[in-house]
């Protein structure tokens, strides 16, 4: 059995994004050395490691050189091909697994998955041609989603198609014309997503669902606790462990669903921290950052109880008006939100320059002075 690997040692992490980024100050914090991968010498995660590799994913002489002196390895971007993470296991543990990617990098396995192992998630087909999707509708039905099954994230790649007028050969070549996933479409009353992590030795610590609220198809508030029966909540986190266990997760696992009539249904899986997961880092026991890298290392799990209710805000390129840094002042002036940024450099409309967490003695409380701040901006 693999053994903890315990603070002092070096972690390495494929990616150099935000989620890299805060997990690299997690991880700091906790004492280890932090080596980050990344094609881009820009990548923000680098300024908080202590080394960093620029190569592309499939430069085996970097990745090895990059593996050599690292007792675990990690990730923190989906789109890393498996075979780069089969490739550093070889010399050292890296969690999650190849398998893992490669199941929730593409629509059609995760979907798969999902349906092979009992949990709830939208009827879908299959399509590889026009001619496909033209029988796909049929056993499907309208109002249904067309989605390319790779490299899809935050409503790229996706076409809805609400009635049986829609141009079914548009919608074909919008996704490229590579392989397709047509799901139905599901009359949601609210989207929230779970965090579970897992170990190694199969300990588990799954956290409460947080609410999400999107503007443009991107997170734009993630509240939490969300506004659920405590049943649902409980069916949510019941539904985010049995993953965890069936897909033999090691490390952290994001799991987005909806919520309808009280029922929960699975849309997709992350396994990797997650942009709804950002308030854990102000408001809950431990954040989804250091329980990242506590179950990665095999360490004990932490606590996940909230400690107030939060909301957190996206700070998006947009908020940078003609490139000028915003008036941070307004945010810092307040004395429970907490200002991250991520040292992006250049903004652009669109691109996930930072957030906001509140925290207040109600949620409600918290919504309402989250959405003020990032409008005073
Ligand atoms: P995804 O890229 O699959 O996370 O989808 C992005 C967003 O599109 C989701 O957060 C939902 O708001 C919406 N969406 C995706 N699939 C469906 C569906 N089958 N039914 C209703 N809304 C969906």
């Amino acid at each position: 059995m693999e053994r903890p690997l315990q603070p002092g040692g070096t972690i390495g992490i494929l990616g150099g994004g935000q989620l890299g980024r805060m997990s690299a100050i997690a991880a700091r914090r906790l004492g280890y050395k932090v080596r980050t991968f990344d094609p881009s010498a820009g990548a923000c995660a680098a300024g908080i490691a202590d080394e960093h590799v620029t190569a592309d994913w499939s430069d085996t002489a970097a990745l090895t050189r990059f593996a050599q002196g690292c007792g675990r390895i990690t990730l923190e971007f989906e789109n890393i091909p498996p075979a780069t993470v089969e490739f550093v296991a070889k010399s050292v543990p890296s969690h999650p697994s190849a398998n893992v990617l490669a199941i929730c990098q593409n629509r059609r396995r995760e979907k798969e998955f999902l349906r092979a192992s009992g949990i709830p998630c939208a009827n879908f087909a299959v399509v590889s041609s026009l001619a496909e999707l033209q029988a796909a509708v049929k056993s499907v039905g309208f109002p249904c989603v067309l989605k390319t099954a790779d490299f899809g994230y935050d409503g790229k790649g996706q076409v809805k198609l609400p009635t049986a007028e829609a141009d079914l050969a548009a919608a074909w070549s919008k996704i490229g014309g590579a392989v397709g996933v047509l799901e139905a479409w599901v009359p949601f009353q609210m989207e929230i997503s779970v965090l579970v992590a897992r170990t190694v030795d199969g300990r588990t610590a799954v956290y409460d669902p947080a609410e999400n609220i999107h503007r443009n198809h991107i997170l734009h508030l993630s509240l939490s606790p969300a506004r659920i029966s405590a049943a649902t909540a409980a069916e949510a986190r019941a539904l985010a462990l049995s993953i965890a266990e069936k897909i033999q997760l090691v490390g952290l696992l994001a799991v987005e669903m909806f919520v309808q009539d009280g029922r929960i249904v699975v849309n997709e899986l992350a396994p990797r921290p997650h942009n709804s997961g950002h308030q854990t880092f102000d408001a809950n026991e431990t954040s989804q950052f250091e329980q990242h890298v506590r179950a990665v290392c095999g360490l004990p799990l932490g606590g996940t109880k909230p400690l107030a209710p939060s909301a957190m805000v996206n700070l998006l390129g947009d908020v940078w008006r003609d490139g000028q840094e915003p008036d941070w002042t307004k945010v810092l002036a307040d004395p429970s939100a907490k200002l991250h940024l991520y040292d992006k450099g250049k903004a652009a409309p669109g691109r996930k320059m930072g957030h906001i967490t509140v925290t207040a003695p109600t949620l409600e409380e918290a919504l309402r002075r989250a959405e003020a701040l990032h409008a005073a901006l």
